[in-house]
């Protein structure tokens, strides 16, 4: 069931030193029922933006909005929600807790503006508060505790209200990084027991893997891809996502009688079968830790370096002209100058110039 959907949803800011910045372009999403869907990219590519729309801070330039089979935003009808209307719950990083007003104060904010009564203010907030870990805090003053307390104060104010769709917008990104995991686990755990759709908007990959279902990469006001934590990062669509979501090698390769060469060594072939549709020149995208590094099969070379890394032995090894990273667990060792042979283990093929080989050059 699809209880968020965006239409040709598009956003163009007009300013007077930039001129007309379109930093939306053409979004179509549906995000499912209960589903825990990330807006993933760099700064700028406009996740807030969207999040802003679908919330209803920001008029559309262009396409349709629709939540739980409601329109909200419609453009050519100017039709238009506004926000206190849309039933969401929304914790921005702008905005996290009024440091005038007590945690009770904070939390009952949503609901004083509906006008509930106050005996069921009373105990909603308690209740906000006990999932929350936030249990008899009522009285105290957000200044008295600490930054992951606080983001739990927004958390319990974005709950309070019972919304059927939770944005969060970099919720986390304030927090060092041991709390930002175990918060992660906390607004997963919130979101099994009310059973909320979220949509978490962050620029961290590791964060956004690994709380999703399924998010979206955008790049420049532009979707790439949409789809699970493990296909985006198993078959990227383009260079962009590949090397947005983990470590990346792009080797350039050139195609000659049905064998492939690493550009610049056309005497020994590499150990990769043809794709269809192959271009004379292409870019082979793989992982450190997708090379199979052994003394037997494979492409036949020397170790350039070696490092001790924490968890891995980093290795750059010759390939043509270029150095192929390579991470495998220690127990693998080499020496440097060592003879070796290399194997690919996964490998994705794109075309040398792609969408989104500009953005790439632009990092
Ligand atoms: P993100 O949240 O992904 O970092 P934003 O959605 O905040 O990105 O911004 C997307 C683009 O829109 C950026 O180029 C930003 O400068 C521009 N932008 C956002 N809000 C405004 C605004 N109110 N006026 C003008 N430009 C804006
Ligand atoms: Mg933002």
């Amino acid at each position: 069931e699809d209880q968020i959907i965006l239409k040709h949803v598009t956003k163009r800011f007009t300013t007077k030193t930039l001129g007309t910045v379109t930093a939306v372009n053409d979004f179509n999403l549906n995000i499912h029922e209960g589903e825990c869907f990330s807006f993933l990219g760099p700064s700028g590519c406009g996740k807030t933006t969207t999040l802003r729309m679908i919330a209803g801070f920001e008029d559309l330039s262009e396409g349709e909005i629709h939540l739980c089979g409601q329109p909200v935003s419609i453009k050519e009808k100017n039709l238009y929600v506004p926000p206190e209307k849309r039933g969401l719950g929304m914790v921005f990083q702008a905005f996290a807790v009024w440091p005038h007003m007590n945690i009770f104060d904070n939390v009952a904010f949503p609901l004083q503006i509906k006008k509930v009564p106050h005996d069921e203010i009373r105990k909603r907030v308690k209740e906000a508060l006990h999932h929350t870990s936030l249990d008899n805090m009522e009285d105290v003053y957000p200044s008295d505790l600490s930054g992951g307390q606080q983001q739990r104060i927004a958390l319990a104010r974005a709950i309070v209200t019972n919304p059927k769709v939770m944005l969060l917008d970099e919720p986390l990104s304030n927090l060092d990084p041991k709390l930002r995991e175990s918060m992660r686990f906390e607004i997963k755990a919130l979101q099994r027991k009310f059973g909320f759709t979220v949509i978490f908007v962050t620029h961290d990959q590791s964060e956004a893997m690994a709380i999703s279902d399924r998010m979206m990469v955008c790049d420049m006001g532009n979707i790439m891809q949409i789809d699970t934590p493990s296909n985006l990062y198993n078959k990227p669509v383009n260079r962009f996502v590949h090397n947005f979501l983990g470590q990346s090698t792009f080797l350039h390769v050139v195609l000659n009688h049905g064998q492939v060469y690493a550009r610049g060594d056309m005497q020994n072939p590499l150990p990769l079968a043809i794709p269809e549709h192959a271009e004379r020149e292409m870019v082979v995208a793989t992982r450190p830790n997708a090379i199979d590094l052994n003394r037997d099969h494979g492409f036949k070379t020397h170790i350039y370096s070696r490092v001790f890394l924490t968890d891995t032995t980093e290795y750059l090894v010759p390939m043509g002209d270029q150095l192929l990273k390579i991470q495998t667990p220690h127990r693998i060792a080499f020496g440097k100058g060592e003879e070796c042979y290399v194997d690919f283990t996964h490998v994705m093929w794109y075309p040398e110039e792609d969408e989104s080989a500009e953005a790439e050059r632009a990092k």
